[in-house]
């Protein structure tokens, strides 16, 4: 297993040893590896001869530093599940320092609104945040096929946004959301759930369903109100935003169109844990 600290010594290696019959394959992501992670990296895996993760919190996409303090690093432990998958697969876990070559700062994208909605408008910068880490990776590695989960789905889209419009010859390749049995989203952050607080939040997941089995009779206002009188009557759950959106614009939906593709998103806080789902509702 080859782990690599610079980007220096990740270009080295990759120029020696690329050639234009192998495909590489990337899969980004902030460590604390769950099972959602590994089935990006056994899908890449299984599609590339070369696959590269990277492991690395990005402090510029945390607009509250007590979350970026809190959030887990576990690098010896995610290097011993990704020898499970394949002992081929190159780590690559820099310093902000060395990524950012000493100036921790993110760029300012014009997302075309995608940015402006959800996550992105209760995370301050959040998503130049993600489009500075993920273009610096993306050009460092220029892998083939880039993975991303649909846990993330707004930055999935606003990733393959940047691509385009950056002109960056990557596939963006979008994959399922992994969940724990009870149906919570997996997440490194459900690390910092207590057991009883775990099985709980699990309603999360449940209330996105009954949404989905409402929407073919009920109004996207209705169902929204309905979500947020739910959570009106949890103490140990505090809704954040819940929204149903057209799943290629991510904008709110007033009023359902057919041929259209709609989500659901919820941003839900378990005690000082922020946790997000969605779902399709047709
Ligand atoms: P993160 O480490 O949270 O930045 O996530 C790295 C990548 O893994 C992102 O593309 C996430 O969308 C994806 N991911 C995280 N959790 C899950 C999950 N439960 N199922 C599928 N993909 C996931």
């Amino acid at each position: 297993m080859l782990v690599f600290k610079t980007k220096i010594d990740l270009q080295n290696h990759l120029l020696n040893n690329k050639s234009n019959k192998t495909s590489v394959g990337m899969v980004p992501t902030m460590g604390a590896l769950h099972k959602g992670h590994i089935s990006l990296v056994q899908k890449c895996v299984s599609e590339n001869n070369i696959t590269v993760v990277s492991i690395f919190v990005n402090p510029t996409q945390f607009d509250n530093s007590e979350d970026l303090k809190k959030y887990p690093s576990t690098l010896e432990e995610d290097i011993s599940l990704l020898k499970q998958v394949s002992d081929k697969i190159i780590v690559f876990s820099p310093t902000a320092s060395d990524i950012y070559d000493g100036n921790i700062i993110s760029k300012t994208y014009n997302f075309k609104g995608l940015d402006k909605v959800m996550e992105g408008a209760f995370r301050d910068n959040h998503f130049n945040g993600v489009g500075t880490i993920v273009e610096t990776l993306l050009t460092l590695v220029m892998p083939d096929n880039a993975y991303f989960g649909e846990k993330d789905y707004q930055q999935l889209a606003i990733i393959k946004n940047l691509i385009k419009t950056q002109n960056i010859p990557i596939n963006i390749i979008g994959c399922p959301i992994v969940r724990e049995a009870n149906g919570l989203a997996m997440s490194s952050r459900n690390e910092r759930l207590s057991a009883t607080l775990r099985k709980e939040a699990s309603f999360i997941y449940q209330t996105l369903m009954t949404a989905k089995k409402k929407f073919g009779t009920e109004s996207a206002l209705k169902i929204i109100e309905w979500v947020k009188s739910e959570f009106k009557n949890r103490n140990d759950l505090t809704l954040e935003y819940v929204q149903i959106a057209n799943a290629e614009t991510l904008q709110p939906v007033l009023r359902k169109q057919k041929n259209k593709k709609y989500r659901i998103f919820i941003a839900v806080y378990a005690n000082d844990v922020r946790l997000i789902d969605n779902i399709p509702l047709n």
